[in-house]
């Protein structure tokens, strides 16, 4: 790309400058859109497409039909049926500052008599969705693909639960809008895949369109997508005739929608809500790539039309990208749970999207390699999906002089065993089972709150243990005395009696804590669960083939062949012993508590909203499951009871005006232990 203004240019010139963009950016495309795993920065792609638009605005002869700006990006995969959306589903024409957001306006009024208004909506980071309904009832979902052909992806949108599957009338519409990944759901997701040596997404869209472009409906599941709708093909079907009024009548039939929109009467309003939405952007919980301004009438965004590719009565704002310069100080290789060594990047602290930023990961060896970081660098730091602070690259003016190639270690930092990278991943393993790093992680992860709940045995505790030669695995955990634990920094007699109460408590643990909290390879705390509640105890578990795990609904073949091989090792199964020795519970306790009958929860519907303190969402929801309950997403005149914790939000305000009955926390938790 030549940065010659293209007023400069000759119409042969622009010709060939288009001509070679147009590959780069179809390639960069359809790594985006059908692989859904970007190889450059978006506002790398964005600077490139801007410049293909605007020589192809200059020189309107030159553009070809297979350029990027004359379709919607994106194709189907070969796997997935296919869908015709009658009326296309488009992208949007985008800017990247006030003063071109102001010319749209300018261009858009000269066409327009009347005076309208404008909607403006944050630009969601998700994928678009197209919702069919009949009469009412939720029947096809698809994906955006090249905006004319989509993915039949209905069985993986049925899992979401803030898609309603019938309306409160019975209406035969398209709704469109944003499938996304909240930033708490992507962030833990990345985590759980770098624990299991796979590459992370990128940023939410991709992780989004990832979970919901795929096979396994149970993938989809799990990985706590929401939406946001905000379109619909054929409005006549509404009351409404503008677009704010489509949100709200869209919330009415059911719909999520996002609340923060505002109607601007002018390009000052419009200002307004963009510095609003500037300055909340890093606090809100899902990410946006920028604003949406919409012609607010319906009737005139009918009139208005469509190019091939983008609407004429919207354009996005997209913000600049936030990026810093700071300087690389070491790389530090940490070995975590799974055996998995990963880089980090320590760098001089700056503030970055709202937080101070001191920490970069650096994923793997290949990741480290490509982006050739060098200790003394000078790097550009941004955060991914608003959330994950990335360097973007190193700053090749200011490398230093002696700045030398980065080093892969071959020897893992804590045991000293070779590392080595198992079958085709791209990550580093530390294979020592009896690597002290690996076992200290694992310890953690054994009494973290989803596992056994060890209240007060946190990270700085567990290496003094591995330190003192205190433990030796998680069964030593059970024969701690009051006595070694006083050796520990702070310790007193207080604190050593709250950790042993703690330690000896988890014994009675029903069998999933314990199955998940053994770190088993793929096995989360719901397959431990299907699997606990299966077998019933440890003995029939670790007699059973893959089949037999398999045959559980809800648990796949992966995870039945990992549960084998996990305990088709001598040192599990001397671990389990020992674990039988110290009194640890071996059996599925939790299912038995109660029947569905002699409960006030059977039959109910719950609905659990806000943070919840003392409890886990998880456990909260496992044990109105077992008590009979039925525990949903929404809260709707069908809903029995509202379990809401600190900071509820709509979901509360809803129940209160449908007159449902609220408990806080405190309720729910006194119920729990009356049983
Ligand atoms: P887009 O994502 O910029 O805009 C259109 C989309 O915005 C719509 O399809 C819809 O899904 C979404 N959207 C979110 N909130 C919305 C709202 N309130 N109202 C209406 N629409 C809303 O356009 P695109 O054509 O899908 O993709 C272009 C984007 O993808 C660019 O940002 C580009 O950087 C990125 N991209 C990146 C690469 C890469 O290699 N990094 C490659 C291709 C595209």
């Amino acid at each position: 790309m030549t940065d010659k203004p293209v007023k400069d240019l000759t119409e042969q010139q622009a010709a060939e400058e288009a001509a070679d963009l147009r590959p780069q950016l179809t390639a960069w495309g359809k790594a985006y859109y059908d692989a859904d795993a970007p190889t450059v920065e978006d506002d790398v792609y964005d600077r490139v497409y801007a410049r293909l638009v605007a020589l192809e605005t200059a020189f309107p002869t030159i553009v070809t039909a297979d350029s990027p700006t004359q379709h919607v990006g994106g194709t189907t995969r070969g796997d997935l049926p296919k869908v015709t959306h009658e009326i296309p589903m488009l992208s949007l024409g985008d800017v990247f500052s006030i003063d071109e957001l102001k010319e749209f306006d300018a261009r858009l009024r000269e066409n327009v008599e009347e005076d309208f208004d404008y909607n403006c909506e944050l630009k969601i980071d998700g994928l678009a969705i197209n919702l069919h309904y009949e009469n009412g009832k939720f029947v096809q979902g698809s994906t955006r693909g090249n905006g004319s052909i989509g993915e039949d992806i209905t069985a993986n949108l049925l899992t979401l639960p803030s898609i309603p599957k019938s309306l409160s009338r019975p209406l035969s519409i398209d709704v469109r809008g944003e499938c996304y990944m909240p930033k708490a759901a992507f962030l833990a997701l990345n985590q759980r895949r770098e624990a299991e040596g796979k590459a992370p997404f990128a940023n939410p869209r991709n992780a989004a369109a990832g979970s919901l472009r795929q096979l396994d409906t149970q993938v989809t599941a799990d990985r706590k997508l929401a939406t946001f709708m905000y379109n619909i093909a054929d409005y006549d079907p509404l009351d409404t005739r503008t677009q704010s009024g489509l949100l709200d009548e869209l919330a009415e039939l059911g719909f999520s929608t996002n609340p923060t929109y505002q109607v601007a009467h002018d390009m000052a309003d419009v200002q307004a809500y963009i510095d609003e939405y500037t300055g909340q952007r890093n606090d809100l919980a899902y990410g946006i790539d920028g604003i949406v301004i919409k012609a607010n009438p319906l009737p005139l965004q009918r009139e208005l039309g469509a190019t091939v590719k983008v609407p004429r009565w919207a354009i996005a704002y997209k913000f600049p990208p936030e990026e810093v310069e700071t300087v690389v100080r070491d790389i530090e290789w940490t070995v975590g749970r799974t055996g998995i060594v990963t880089p980090t990047a320590v760098m001089d602290p700056v503030p970055l999207a709202g937080s101070t930023v001191a920490r970069a990961s650096l994923h793997n060896p290949d990741y480290l390699a490509a982006k050739d970081i060098r200790i003394g660098d000078t790097v550009l730091l941004h955060k991914a999906g608003d959330i994950i602070p990335e360097i973007s690259q190193f700053v090749a003016a200011k490398r230093p002089a002696d700045a030398a190639v980065y080093p892969v270690p071959t020897h893992c930092p804590s045991c000293g065993a070779e590392l080595v990278h198992l079958d085709e991943e791209v990550a580093l393993r530390c294979i020592n089972p009896g690597c002290p790093a690996q076992l200290a992680e694992g310890m953690n992860h054994f009494a973290s709150r989803n596992a056994m709940n060890i209240a007060g045995l946190g990270p700085q505790i567990v290496a003094q243990l591995f330190d003192r030669q205190l433990v030796s695995d998680v069964a030593s955990l059970y024969t701690l005395t009051a006595d070694q634990l006083l050796t520990l920094d702070k310790f007193g007699d207080k604190s050593a009696q709250n950790l042993l109460t703690a330690i000896d408590n988890s014994r009675n643990n029903s069998l999933e804590r314990l199955l998940f909290g053994l770190g088993i390879r793929h096995v989360g705390a719901k397959a431990a669960r299907s699997i606990a509640e299966h077998f019933g105890d440890i003995d029939h578990l670790m007699a059973a083939d893959a089949e037999a795990i398999v045959a559980i609904d809800t648990v796949g073949q992966i995870i039945a062949d990992s549960v084998v091989t996990y305990f088709s090792t001598d040192q599990v199964q001397q671990l389990i012993a020992r674990l039988r020795t110290v009194g640890v519970n071996l059996t599925y306790t939790s299912g038995a508590v109660v029947t569905d009958e002699d409960s006030q929860f059977a039959g109910q519907r719950v609905v659990l909203t806000g943070k919840l303190l003392e409890l886990t969402r998880p456990e909260a929801t496992a044990w109105l499951e077992q008590h009979g309950a039925t525990v949903t997403g929404s809260v709707s005149k069908k809903t029995d009871l509202v379990i809401a914790g600190e900071a509820a939000g709509s979901k509360l305000t809803k129940a209160q005006s449908l007159g449902i009955t609220v408990w806080n926390e405190a309720q729910l938790q006194s119920a729990m232990t009356e049983k």
